[in-house]
């Protein structure tokens, strides 16, 4: 026992070691690499990615891993213990699915990002199609190797992304807000608001964007001494420990609110990892436990906080007085109905908080049906068109804004999509147990996220990934997963 301890030990901090260089070179290259630096900086990375595969995939390593495995009742340590579950499950795919097959698929979700860009670009489902077929049969076999008495078909792919969620947690979801909200939307997107043109055409100067989310980075109480915001391509978040979370934002000069929306969205994100007990920093444990409690951080914060009347209260006076001329005779209600509107659309991406769910319900029945084998790859335009039009109303002209708008299948993501529904989901319910220990409007209207942020640290984000996505919602809310709280918000919200 003590010799594989020590063993696992001495591999975790070499894995975190090597683990820290490959996400500070992605860090910078995402961020400010010059462009020329690129060949040079892929060939370092290709040397140390071997080196890294080397110490992740040692007998010795894997050998340490299955006999803590096989005696977790011997470890008192409770943190260990999860670790431990979490380090065998990972390595499940590596010990169950044969060599050349894993490395087959690896290859060609490596290119296949390329070939549905062009793909998308061109507008031709048929070029991506192929390539889209080899990744479902993949898929396909992988469950049935990684099948297990509790767990078989979409179910396994479901629970990697969010461990204790398959078919029954998502259909009983899905179903409720099939029932509930596609009527709702039809019922609210009928009308369209008409906003200034000042909201709607207005040009943006990029460095009072920056002025602007610099000044925001101060409102979350977002510690400049562990993170920093820099721009990107994408706005994303990226951290390796409790002192050292990083986010961007992308500023579009013909629109004000998404910068302003992306960076508090990150801030969410990195402010759970930055709350994370520091003592989970050397461990396999530190950051979020699951992609779902994760994006319920970035939502409630974005959408909750972030989008409210009591929010804009304290802090459009600030906008305006950067914007000046931009936002002159824009009313505080004016600008709250602005970054609230609602509307139908065809791109996940640019869907408003009521709509977006039933973007996300969409490529769950269909990566259901692709899995199932109900549904064949070269029929899935087809049967995208028909499921907007079922539940949202509208119906994409072309591929480029139906089935081929999302990167994630090139990926090999399949599973990956409901976590951003549920996410939302979550943040109604722990918005809702967070109100009756703290007024919320009350908070915000004192300027006093830190009150917040207190909340999320203490029933949230210092468990890192120590408990399940069920076991935080439990000690958070104090029940079970309910989507009616989620329901009820956008009802309440969305009501007219
Ligand atoms: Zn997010």
């Amino acid at each position: 026992m003590e010799n594989y301890l020590k063993t696992y030990v001495e591999y975790r901090k070499k894995i975190k070691a090597y683990g820290y260089f490959v996400w500070l070179m992605s860090w910078d290259q995402e961020t400010e690499a010059p462009d020329a630096s690129v060949e040079y900086r892929t060939k370092q990375y290709q040397v140390l990615a071997e080196e890294f595969y080397k110490i992740e995939s040692a007998p010795e390593y894997l050998e340490a891993v299955d006999y803590l495995f096989a005696h977790l009742d011997e470890i008192d340590d409770k943190d260990l213990k999860v670790e431990i579950k979490q380090a065998e499950k990972a390595l499940r795919m590596v010990k169950k699915v044969p060599k050349d097959e894993l490395l087959e698929y690896q290859v060609l979700t490596s290119q296949a990002s390329h070939v549905w860009s062009k793909a998308k670009n061109e507008n031709n489902f048929s070029m991506y199609q192929p390539t889209l077929e080899k990744i479902f049969v993949f898929n396909r076999k992988l469950v049935k190797y990684l099948e297990t008495d509790e767990l078989k078909g979409y179910d396994i792919l479901l629970d990697m992304f969010e461990e204790g969620f398959t078919q029954k947690e998502y259909n009983l979801f899905f179903n409720t807000l099939k029932e509930k909200l596609v009527p709702f939307v039809k019922e609210v997107t009928a009308k369209k608001d008409k906003f200034s043109r000042k909201l709607t055409k207005g040009v943006f100067p990029r460095e009072k964007q920056k002025q602007f989310s610099e000044y925001l980075i101060d409102v979350f109480a977002y510690d400049r001494t562990r993170g920093l915001l820099k721009e990107s391509a994408h706005p994303f978040t990226s951290g390796v420990t409790s002192t050292d979370t990083r986010i961007t934002t992308h500023y579009y000069e013909n629109n004000l609110t998404s910068s302003i929306f992306s960076s508090i969205h990150e801030m969410g994100h990195a402010l759970y990892e930055i709350q994370n007990d520091p003592k989970y920093d050397d461990t396999f444990l530190h950051g979020g436990t699951s992609l779902g409690i994760h994006e319920s951080q970035s939502r409630m914060y974005e959408n909750m906080f972030g989008r409210s009347k009591a929010f804009w209260t304290v802090h459009y006076p600030k906008l305006q007085e950067i914007f000046n001329k931009e936002l002159k005779g824009i009313t505080l209600d004016e600008f709250v109905a602005f970054v609230n509107k609602s509307e139908r659309s065809l791109i996940r991406v640019e869907a408003d908080e009521l709509t977006y769910a039933l973007h996300i319900m969409i490529r769950y029945e269909i990566e259901k049906e692709l899995i199932d084998g109900k549904l064949k790859v070269k029929d899935l335009p087809k049967r995208w068109n028909k499921l907007y039009y079922d539940y949202l109303g509208i119906r994409p002209k072309t591929d480029k804004e139906g089935v081929l708008q999302d990167i994630h299948w090139s990926g090999g993501a399949i599973g990956y999509f409901p976590t951003y529904a549920l996410g939302s989901a979550y943040a109604a319910q722990i918005y809702q147990a967070m109100n009756k220990d703290l007024n919320i409007e009350e908070a915000l209207l004192n300027n006093n996220i830190k009150a917040i942020n207190a909340w999320t640290k203490e029933h949230i984000h210092k468990f890192a990934s120590s408990k399940t996505p069920k076991e935080i919602l439990m000690i958070a809310t104090k029940e079970a997963f309910n989507p009616m709280y989620y329901v009820d918000y956008l009802k309440n919200k969305y009501q007219r």
